[in-house]
């Protein structure tokens, strides 16, 4: 190598390098198993739509460029929601709707505001950013709680949250929404599997509230979301966005799961009566468990708990260094039947 390292922006010495979680080859190798169940990353182990599947595959023009807002998929999500096309963005998943929101809105020194334990990103996102972070409290539940309004450019809420599962009291809420000087973003990547929604807050000039298709619409590795936001931030997200966020392949399959949402639907409630059947044998073993509005359940363990069950071949996530959480605390996916009661099978082995 020759030459010289400009330097990085200095915000970056402040982040931690992100350890990913370890793959299902590698445990299997490590610890010579046949059988290994990844129950780690939230993904929707029934798959997508198989006329999403055909879709992506039909796809022949990899040589075009995509649209830079498919009409097409707005109009969907449009009818899917309920909500006006003229207040529909779409994008590289929540995370590239995150990204483009900072950039419109956060100057360096700025104030964020979340309330760990939440979704990791955005303390990644406000750190680039040099963002200051002001933490917001959480109660027993999990639930936020607000004793002075934020005086942050932008509080994000997480609901149901990641990783504890929980959703966000509506009063809390409006009173963030409704007293806050700066944007409220609500994540609402699991809403789905939730027994509510926030969808009532768009209404409101400083809110944007994102979506997904990674998660219930099974489509994570094709990086597709979308966001509905008041039509003066559109404004702004579509000159900070990147030209061409999403692949014209991705497009079509999110328009054909959209076509076809009794496939999701019912994958959905497989996943939500495995996390009820899951609650209630954990509660019988004795484990701190808290209720869920998602694909996940979040307990609080021996802090042995993840390397046994590895050992045993099931990839739980531990989230001990995720800010605001313990040793000990887990989360795990809810998966296809069969993977939840390989997953039951080996937790009453390591904690019987
Ligand atoms: C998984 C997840 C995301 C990422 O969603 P993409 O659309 O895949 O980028 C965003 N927010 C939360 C809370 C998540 O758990």
């Amino acid at each position: 190598m020759e030459g010289k390292r400009p330097a990085v922006r200095r915000s970056l010495t402040e982040i931690k390098e992100y350890v990913p979680g370890k793959s299902i080859e590698y445990v299997k190798e490590k610890f010579g198993l046949d059988r290994v169940v990844k129950l780690a990353s939230n993904e929707n182990l029934y798959g997508a739509s198989p006329k999403a599947i055909e879709a992506f595959r039909n796809f022949k023009d990899l040589h075009l460029y995509p649209p830079s807002q498919s009409e097409e998929l707005i109009e969907r999500i449009s009818e899917y929601i309920g909500i006006e096309k003229s207040r529909i963005v779409i994008g590289s998943g929540i995370d590239g709707i995150l990204e483009g929101t900072f950039n419109i809105f956060l100057e360096k020194g700025d104030t964020v505001s979340l309330s760990p334990p939440t979704f990791p990103y955005y303390t990644t996102l406000a750190t680039i950013h040099g963002a200051r972070i002001e933490k917001l409290k959480r109660d027993k539940d999990f639930q936020i709680k607000v004793s002075n309004i934020p005086k942050s450019k932008i509080t994000l809420i997480c609901s149901p949250n990641n990783p504890t599962g929980n959703l966000e009291n509506p009063e809390t809420v409006k009173r963030i929404v409704e007293e806050s000087q700066g944007m409220v973003f609500i994540d609402e990547a699991y809403v789905e599997f939730a027994s509510s929604d926030l969808l009532e807050f768009t209404e409101y000039e400083n809110v944007i509230l994102a979506r997904t298709f990674s998660k219930a619409f099974g489509l994570a590795n094709l990086r597709i979301g979308y966001a509905i936001m008041p039509e003066w931030v559109k404004k702004e997200y579509i000159k900070v966005t990147t030209p061409f966020p999403v692949s014209t392949a991705a497009i079509k399959a999110a328009c054909a799961a959209l076509d076809d949402l009794d496939y999701m639907k019912s994958a959905v409630e497989r996943i939500k009566k495995d996390r009820e059947r899951l609650f209630n044998e954990l509660l019988s073993l004795g484990v701190e468990v808290y209720p869920s509005q998602a694909n996940f359940l979040f307990m609080r363990v021996n802090p042995s708990f993840c390397d046994e069950m590895m050992k045993r071949g099931v990839i739980v996530r531990d989230c001990s260094s995720f800010d605001g959480c313990r040793k000990g605390d887990v989360r795990v996916s809810i998966g296809r039947t069969e993977d939840n009661e390989y997953f039951l099978e080996k937790a009453k082995e390591v904690l019987g």
